[in-house]
């Protein structure tokens, strides 16, 4: 039987620009949106269909986390992969159901221990957990001596040299199930093997893996925070850039060649938690910035500068799942995306929802509320615009909806109240 809400008296937020309409209203249809903009447009005659007054209340698209870990246990970041395979799945239940519940209704993965990802993705999609529809990443892809090749990260990481035992492990993770083939082009400062500046792969490494999996319908992620590595990104056909902390007018230049097709992750809080907390992880702050954190934080800010002259779409999102940076506290990007990046509210908001939108799906399903699109929607208690730091408050989600389904304070006490559906029965 079909089944619709039209929730009337909205503050609405489509996600197609910065507007704002007073008098709002969205009609939902089964999974998908029927009718999203001024209320005065649309007379409703059918008696049957159910209306829900919000007074007010915000309403907004679901979110996209776009650099997700969900495999991730809030732990110190250098022992992530100390799981087993069953714990690494209880820890992704568990994650699933805390993104969700943060108003996050994609998600984008950026890597997962053991083939965690892929299982999660399908209990979701089938209804039997709650959490956010997933493009699912296998382990990190990366060559001998890279950031991968670290020994710390047990069940997270797969090495291979060479362009056809490349193209064999994106072939591996094809078989296992991915969505997104997930790759470290250059490295990190806490790794003393590889730099945030040194690269990893040749040339002909990055085209093989890109080209391996774009002929199987995958897409590639990469971590790439110098310029040279972005550049190889942008050479070689990389769908996803995460971090792009220290580019140059060159590299600049070539995300602007390709901004139709490829997304950026600027997102910082990585950076932000180690500085921050270093001597909870057993490290001195003399340490981190001598590894170049306060420095690669201080040319992220010009680096999304220079792209946001350029128009270039960026994701929010960015390794949360660590103790310095916990599940939970995926919103925390939008203020930094306002307050360290100058993004207003409102581009913050849709780097969160219009633009992770479009690169979690391709197909064009998510992201702004318009006719035909899944019923992805946030109904919040205050205006995000006046304050973007009320998105931290799962408190503040009267409703989160997914496809149409109703899910309700995900965070207190595991008690989500869900219309429409049994899932509460399997879940909890
Ligand atoms: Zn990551």
């Amino acid at each position: 039987m079909e089944n619709q809400t039209i929730f009337s008296g909205a503050t609405l937020f489509q996600g197609m620009d910065e507007s704002v309409i007073q008098n709002g209203m969205i009609w939902i249809q089964d999974d998908r949106i029927k009718y999203a903009g001024e209320a005065s447009n649309l007379e409703i005659d059918d008696q049957s269909v159910q209306r829900i007054d919000l007074g007010g209340k915000f309403v907004m698209p679901g979110m996209t986390e776009c650099h997700a870990h969900l495999s991730f246990t809030d732990a110190n970041p250098f022992q992530l992969g100390a799981q087993s395979p069953e714990e690494a799945m209880l820890t992704g239940i568990r994650n699933a159901r805390v993104m969700l519940g943060s108003g996050f209704t994609s998600a984008l993965s950026f890597g997962s221990i053991h083939k965690v990802d892929v299982a999660l993705r399908t209990a979701i999609n089938n209804a039997e957990i709650p959490g956010p529809r997933l493009a699912a990443a296998g382990r990190d892809l990366g060559v001998s001596g890279s950031t991968v090749d670290s020994g710390v990260f047990d069940g997270l990481e797969q090495i291979a040299d060479g362009p056809w035992e490349l193209r064999k492990a994106v072939r591996q993770q094809r078989r296992e199930g991915v969505d997104i083939v997930k790759i470290f082009i250059d490295g990190e400062g806490v790794c003393e093997h590889c730099t945030q500046h040194e690269l990893s792969f040749h040339d002909d490494e990055v085209v093989a893996v890109v080209d391996e999996a774009h002929r199987h319908g995958l897409r590639v992620a990469c971590h790439s925070r110098s310029a040279a590595g972005v550049k190889q990104a942008v050479r070689s056909g990389v769908d996803y850039i995460a971090h792009a902390n220290f580019l140059d007018e060159e590299a600049a230049d070539m995300l602007h060649e390709v901004k139709d097709s490829v997304f950026v992750g600027p997102g910082i809080i990585w950076e932000l938690g180690l500085i921050e907390h270093c001597e909870s992880l057993g490290l001195t702050s003399e340490w981190v910035r001598e590894r170049g954190y306060e420095e690669e934080v201080e040319a992220s800010i010009k680096s999304v500068q220079m792209m946001l002259e350029r128009d270039i779409r960026m994701m929010v999102g960015g390794d949360y799942g660590i103790s310095v940076a916990p599940h939970g506290t995926y919103a925390k990007d939008l203020e930094i995306f306002v307050d360290m990046f100058g993004m207003s509210p409102q581009k913050a908001l849709l780097c969160a929802t219009r633009d992770g939108g479009a690169a979690a799906d391709p197909n064009g399903n998510l992201g702004t509320l318009e006719a035909g699109k899944y019923a992805d929607i946030l109904i919040v208690d205050g205006n995000p615009i006046d304050d973007i730091k009320i998105m931290q408050d799962q408190s503040r989600f009267s409703a989160i909806i997914k496809g149409g389904t109703i899910y309700r304070k995900l965070m207190d006490d595991f008690d989500f109240t869900i219309q429409a559906s049994d899932i509460t029965a399997k879940c909890v």
